[in-house]
């Protein structure tokens, strides 16, 4: 699959689930509705749908949410998505996390085949963390980076920057993670859904958080890549990683390799428009795949170039109007 703009797509990102056992304040307002349970793709479904774009090229497949450790039978999905993997049509199967549920699934993972992980922690200060998540538990989210790591699964830690809330454990969060063995990635907030806050309140742009931590660490630049948006440095003195996502400070589209699909079976072709195609309908009109793989060949033909975000107190409605946890990260 080749974009208008010569990108080859071979990197999909499934929300599996928009529901949620945390509400971050940054990604949800407190009282949300979601979807209907009649609006979302069945397992099977969702398998099907992976599957033919794995058969179109698809090299790489993030599972994300919404919670996707909270959906029912999610472990089926795993397990059926990893023959992709066997067969070597698929290079990577991994999915982004808070971690709430990974004591209890970290083993499965790792099983089908799973290799890497991203765990989503903001803060190392339990309080802090209760009041960033809504209703997270720090303690059980760190027993599932335990179990994690005792079942052979790499783990990188991603850290959404917030203005006054965490910029003050910038270098804690960072020795902390190199001292498990774990990179970490942070990233800027942007402006998606209504949370019920101001964005121009949270946002803190990462180019700051990086002269801040040049100020104590060598950063390194490195070529290392994941397949997705951050930038690596090394830190001299741990010897670990460090990335940052900077969608809002420098926007990294020129070489997106990745498509968005949602758990009712939308395909957005970028995170930040609102354009999509809607596969639902073309998956279920009939059992062949052949509708469904021109329905995707014409959703890539239309990947637009890039996204607009803007943060600032001029701009009071969000860049995008769905919430982060709808298209998942
Ligand atoms: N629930 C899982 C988690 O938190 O890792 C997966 C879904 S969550 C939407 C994926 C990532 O998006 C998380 O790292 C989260 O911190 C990040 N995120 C959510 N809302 C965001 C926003 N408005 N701006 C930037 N990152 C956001
Ligand atoms: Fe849930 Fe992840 Fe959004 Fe937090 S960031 S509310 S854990 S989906």
């Amino acid at each position: 699959m080749i974009d208008p703009f010569g990108r080859h797509i071979s990197y999909l990102r499934v929300s599996v689930t928009d529901r949620c056992d945390f509400r971050c304040v940054y990604c949800m307002a407190e009282d949300m509705t979601f979807l209907p349970k009649a609006d979302v793709l069945s397992l099977e479904e969702l398998d099907r749908l992976c599957s033919a774009f794995v058969g179109l090229g698809v090299k790489k497949l993030r599972l994300t949410g919404g919670e996707p450790l909270v959906r029912k039978n999610v472990m089926s999905l795993v397990r059926n998505l990893s023959r992709h993997l066997q067969s070597g049509a698929l290079e990577e199967l991994t999915l982004t996390t808070n971690g709430s549920q990974l004591a209890k699934y970290a083993g499965e993972l790792a099983q089908h085949g799973v290799k890497r992980i991203n765990v989503s922690i903001d803060t190392l200060d339990k309080d802090k963390f209760r009041a960033i998540t809504r209703w997270g538990d720090l303690d059980k989210v760190i027993a599932g980076l335990d179990a994690a790591q005792a079942a052979g699964l790499k783990v990188k830690i991603n850290a959404v920057a917030l203005r006054g809330v965490n910029e003050d454990e910038i270098d804690a969060m960072m020795q902390w993670a190199h001292g498990r063995g774990m990179d970490l990635t942070w990233i800027e907030v942007m402006p998606m859904g209504e949370i019920g806050e101001q964005r121009v309140d949270q946002y803190l742009p990462l180019s700051l958080l990086r002269s801040r931590l040049q100020a104590h660490w060598t950063l390194e630049e490195s070529d290392y890549r994941t397949g997705g948006p951050a930038r690596y440095f090394t830190v001299k003195e741990t010897g670990g990683r460090l990335g940052f996502i900077t969608p809002m400070t420098h926007n990294f589209c020129e070489s997106c390799n990745r498509v968005r699909l949602t758990c009712t079976g939308t395909l957005f072709m970028c995170l930040g428009q609102e354009d999509a195609a809607d596969l639902r309908a073309v998956l279920r009109r009939s059992e062949s795949d052949e509708e469904l793989i021109a329905a995707i060949h014409s959703a890539i033909a239309r990947k637009p170039k890039g996204h607009d975000f803007i943060i600032d107190r001029r701009t009071q409605t969000p860049s995008v109007s769905r919430h982060m946890s709808v298209t998942g990260g």
